[in-house]
């Protein structure tokens, strides 16, 4: 049971997502005492998922979540930038803050590429809002990194009319996440797009008005977009007691505290044990952030459930709604349920029978079902699992 009193002031550094929850939860969960939450944006906190979609495509401006923080009774310090920790003080670039308990929601920061200052990075509104008023008609786009972002990116680029020449490092897109038989059958939709698709390439510098590929190739380029993930936003932690993992990733235990007593953390920026994945994870998408904002504040309030949910996420990409959830490993047997020129389509990935992952590419209720079933381990029937037309729940051995 984590030692809470009501007076101590709760510290949340980071404005996303994770750290917006926590609060929330502190509230919902009955915490009287004084609450801060700090963040080095200009803004409220706000969802990102949104930005390279509608707010890229000029659908959305702002995405700002719908919490009144004057009535949850949350002191909110925007513009405000953590710069170092000591057990009971936090330092920011405004000065000293002490606190009772503190979480650290800080998330994580796009990686750049050496050398390519002008390139633009997507993590922020003010990037989106930035990049949405280049992507005219015709417009030479480069973007650097076939995963997730890079792919969504490119899905608007050629809405608004761009020319978009995507360059990736690996063998199919999404190499990070995916195995190149399940990426490359995603590489179809990028050309069906008239995206130029590049893969196996790899930048070997950006000038004003080009990119160089260290084949010698060079792709003209009005604006340049690098995609190619992020690092765990913890350099402020430099030189405090908290343990981090080689990724910069806050470790933390099975309730979401860190190795300072008192100091919890969430989201994008934190590795946490998970039992159902049988080692540590770092996940960096949004259902994450959520759920694991509000288990810290859980956390501080005393609960004491392990932080282990089936990790999942989504992204829209070239007209489809792509789904996955679970965690699949090398070695996991993959089995198609249905065929990648398909409209619709599924891969499972399976260790001994047993359900351990699925993506879905707009087959929403696989995801529902498949998600409930990686809940309880169920171990599937192969020829039935692999029928599209058979519901994944159905497919029980
Ligand atoms: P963040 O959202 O990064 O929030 C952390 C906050 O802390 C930031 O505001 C940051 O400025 C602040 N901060 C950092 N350092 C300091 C410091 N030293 N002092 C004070 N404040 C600091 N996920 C999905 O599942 N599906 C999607 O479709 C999807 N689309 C996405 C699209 C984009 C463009 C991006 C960028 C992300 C997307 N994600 C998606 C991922 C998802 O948005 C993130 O996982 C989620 O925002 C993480 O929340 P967080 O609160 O942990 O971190």
């Amino acid at each position: 049971m984590a030692e809470l009193r009501s007076t101590d002031r709760v510290v949340v550094v980071g404005a996303g997502l994770a750290g917006a929850q926590c609060v929330n939860a502190l509230r919902a969960g009955g915490l009287r005492g004084p609450v801060t939450l700090l963040g080095e944006e200009p803004h409220a906190p706000y969802d990102r998922p949104p930005l390279s979609k509608d707010v890229l495509l000029g659908k959305a401006d702002a995405t700002t979540l719908d919490l009144d923080y004057a009535r949850l009774g949350v002191d909110l310090v925007t513009g405000r930038r953590a710069t170092g920790l000591e057990p009971g003080v936090l330092h920011t670039d405004a000065g000293e803050l002490p606190y009772g308990s503190l979480v650290i929601a800080t998330g994580a920061a796009p990686t750049a590429l050496p050398g390519a200052d002008r390139a633009h990075l997507l993590r922020t509104v003010d990037d989106a809002l930035a990049l949405r008023a280049l992507l005219r008609p015709g417009a030479r786009i480069v973007l650097v990194g076939a995963g997730w972002i890079g792919a969504e990116t490119a899905t608007v680029a050629r809405a608004l009319g761009c020319e978009v020449t995507v360059v990736e490092a690996g063998p199919a897109p999404v190499p990070g996440a995916l195995p190149a038989a399940v990426g490359g059958a995603m590489a179809d939709w990028y050309r069906a797009a008239g995206v130029d698709l590049r893969c196996g390439a790899v930048v070997a510098s950006v000038g004003p008005h080009e990119v160089l590929l260290a084949d010698g190739a060079r792709l003209a380029a009005d604006e340049v977009v690098v995609g190619v993930g992020a690092r765990p936003a913890t350099g402020w932690l430099a030189g405090s007691a908290v343990e981090l993992d080689a990724s910069g990733a806050v470790l933390v235990d099975e309730r979401l505290r860190t190795s300072v007593p008192g100091v919890l953390a969430a989201g994008d920026c934190v590795s946490y044990p998970s039992a159902r994945a049988g080692g540590r994870l770092s996940v960096q998408h949004w259902d994450h952030a959520l759920q694991s904002g509000a288990a810290a504040a859980a956390s501080l309030l005393g609960a004491d459930t392990p932080y282990d949910p089936v990790p999942y996420f989504w992204s829209e990409q070239f007209g489809r709604m792509v789904q996955y959830a679970g965690r699949h490993a090398e070695g996991d047997e993959l089995l198609w349920r249905g065929a990648p020129g398909d409209p619709t389509w599924a891969v499972l990935w399976l260790r001994g029978g047993e359900l351990r992952a699925l993506l879905a590419v707009d087959r929403p209720r696989d995801l529902t079902q498949g998600r409930r079933l990686l809940e309880r381990g169920a171990v599937l029937d192969r020829a039935l699992a692999a029928d599209p037309a058979v519901p994944l729940k159905s497919a029980l051995a």
